[in-house]
């Protein structure tokens, strides 16, 4: 099936096969995001669970 881009999520982590790598989106649907910090408290403290390593 084609990818297309999801206009509503940004993502410019290339290295995801769910990037869109030319515009920096990303193509799923919906995305799940998480923490892997207790007491998050800058954005470096939270993830996209959905990331897949571009084989
Ligand atoms: S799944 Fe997450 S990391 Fe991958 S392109 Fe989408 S938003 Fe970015």
């Amino acid at each position: 099936m084609e990818k297309r881009k999801n206009c509503s999520i940004n993502c410019s982590v290339k290295q995801c096969a769910h990037n869109m790598e030319s515009e920096n989106f990303c193509t799923l649907e919906s995305i799940n995001v998480g923490t892997h910090e207790p007491d998050p408290k800058v954005p470096e403290c939270v993830d996209c669970n959905s990331f897949t390593k571009r084989s």
